[in-house]
């Protein structure tokens, strides 16, 4: 059998892909040669340009389509509009940090509902245009906290914890088809999302910026350095290729050495 990384002739959908680590694996799985479908849920000009820059520079079909993630009739929608999804990366998520009793009921039930409810409502709605086609890929954004946990991080950490669970069931019930689940557990990516808690982390340890950077986020990554985007997309390409065929149900940490430790 010839092994290929070419993801040519592939429609990879992305939820939450218009900034950060989305639109990195976007354009990742663009330059591997995959048709793809950016999502967030704002539907604004710039969106649309972005997928048109996308398709201009990597030379493949790049669309925008909306759909709100915390919504599970627009997840399935998604799926739906999408025509095609041979690769799904189940990759939205938003965050917020506050001590458990303080943790306001709302952002709970959002959290629960983007970084976790939503791959499942693409995943049931995707898995049928994968076995239709004979082969896919899905592959969740969990994150360090996936595997461990941080204090004032319960809503994120319970999401995390549930999507690497999640993957693990999708990979047995697909274990015997050429369809793989697997999670990325990423340390820390300098994205918005990344940069917004800076704020938070500051008021919450009454420490300047450059601190919350170096004592908070990047002391628990051994190597010292921020997760690029484009480290996130390449392993994601990689488990779409044939190389990872074999890999499934598993959690794949790229985070400097942070849960080594
Ligand atoms: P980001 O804020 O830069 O991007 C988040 C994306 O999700 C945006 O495109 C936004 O439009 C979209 N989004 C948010 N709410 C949505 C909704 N309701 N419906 C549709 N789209 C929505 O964040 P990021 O840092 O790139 O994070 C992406 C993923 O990676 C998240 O799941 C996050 O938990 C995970 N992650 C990030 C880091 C990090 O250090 N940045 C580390 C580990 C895991």
């Amino acid at each position: 059998m010839s092994i290929t990384t070419s993801l040519a002739g592939k429609t990879a959908v992305i939820t939450g892909s218009t900034s950060g680590i989305g639109l990195g694996i976007a354009r990742e799985l663009a330059r591997a040669g995959a048709d793809v479908v950016l999502n967030s849920f704002t539907d604004s000009a710039e969106d649309h340009a972005l997928a048109e820059a996308v398709a201009a520079e990597f030379g493949v079909t790049a669309r925008y389509i909306r759909a709100d993630m915390s919504r599970a009739e627009d997840c399935r929608a998604l799926i739906g509009q999408a025509g095609a999804c041979d690769i799904l990366v189940n990759n939205a998520g938003i965050q917020h940090v506050a001590p458990v009793e303080d943790f306001p009921v709302a952002k709970w039930d959002a959290i629960i509902a983007i970084n976790l409810s939503s791959a499942f409502h693409t995943t049931a709605a995707a898995l049928p245009k994968m076995r239709a086609a004979g082969w896919g890929r899905v592959v969740n954004i969990a994150s360090a906290h996936g595997l461990t946990a941080s204090p004032f991080k319960s809503a994120y950490v319970s999401a995390k914890h549930g999507i690497v669970g999640f993957s693990k069931v999708v990979a047995l019930e697909t274990a015997e088809e050429p369809i793989t689940c697997n999670s990325i557990c990423p340390g820390y990516v300098l994205t918005p999302l990344v940069e917004a808690q800076i704020p938070d982390q500051m008021k919450t340890h009454n420490m300047s910026r450059e601190d919350v950077i170096k004592k908070v986020m990047l002391d628990r990554q051994p190597s010292g350095e921020f997760v690029t985007v484009e480290q996130i997309g390449g392993t994601v390409v990689f488990l779409c290729s044939d190389h990872a065929a074999q890999i499934t149900g598993t959690a794949v940490s790229v985070d400097g050495g942070w849960t080594a430790m």
